[in-house]
């Protein structure tokens, strides 16, 4: 059966004490919900040791919102999926659409740093999603083949046994505006059926997330269903109640 996963992305927030208040409210929410799902936190790196410290022996996963594509160098600024590693991260969000956009990531660096995650023994959450332009010219599964393309022609279908796929409309990020669930929908079952296309058997398993304003009150409407096995949670990881009622959603 398909891994079930809710994973917030914390992005730029955060400080020492509102973590710790976040995490220990998250860590009493989240225990008694089993091991039907997996729960993670994707976090600013410098609060890692903080996160170890609080989350390991808990059922709650962390990880980081971006990786660096290169081993080890003269990069300056950037972490390499090792020094994750030193972390017990499970998790790098790649291929973000803030990271696309703000940062010029493009589909060949994506897909390098997916490259990089799973070298390291790390899951990658790889990020697609069209823009407001792409959806209304019509071109939304020319992008997402586009995006998915550069990481398989580098990494190889069965790569997928050992990630994550998030969709992300970038339209939904952040805006309030979510996707509805049959939209959603109808580009998780595009993906897998494109994934299928290349291994059955690997694409009945893949875990494929939605991400883009889900909210406590719209999320069993979109994790019920059939592709969607859970989220990928910016705004409302930051709120221990609405994550938690998040997390909840995704077993039912
Ligand atoms: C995200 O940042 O991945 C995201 C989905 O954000 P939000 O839930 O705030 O739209």
């Amino acid at each position: 059966m398909r891994k079930k996963l809710v994973a917030g992305n914390w992005k730029m927030h955060g400080n020492l004490q509102e973590n710790d208040a976040l995490l220990s409210a998250l860590v009493t929410g989240i225990s008694v919900l089993g091991n039907n799902a997996s729960y993670a936190v994707c976090v600013p790196y410098p609060y890692f040791p903080s996160v170890q410290s609080k989350l390991q022996g808990t059922n709650i996963e962390w990880g980081a919102q971006n990786v660096s594509q290169h081993e080890k160098g003269a990069f300056t600024g950037e972490v390499s999926a090792s020094m994750l590693n030193d972390f017990n991260c499970t998790y790098a969000i790649v291929g973000h659409s803030e990271r696309r956009m703000l940062y010029g990531e493009s589909n060949q660096v994506v897909a390098e740093k997916y490259v990089a995650a799973q070298k390291a023994g790390l899951v990658p959450i790889l990020c697609v999603g069209e823009t407001l332009e792409q959806r209304d010219s019509d071109t939304t599964e020319q992008v997402i083949d586009e995006q998915l393309k550069a990481v398989l022609t580098l990494a190889g279908v069965n790569s997928l046994a050992n990630a994550v796929i998030a969709y992300e409309p970038v339209w939904a990020i952040g805006t309030g505006k979510t996707a509805t669930p049959q939209q959603a929908q109808d580009i998780h079952r595009f993906i897998r059926q494109g994934i299928a296309a290349q291994s059955a058997e690997i694409a009945a398993e893949l875990t494929i997330l939605y991400g883009g304003s889900v909210k406590a009150n719209n999320a069993a409407e979109l994790f019920a269903m059939p592709d969607i096995d859970g989220g990928l949670i910016g705004g409302a990881s930051l709120v221990a109640d609405d994550f938690i009622a998040i997390c909840k959603a995704v077993r039912s």
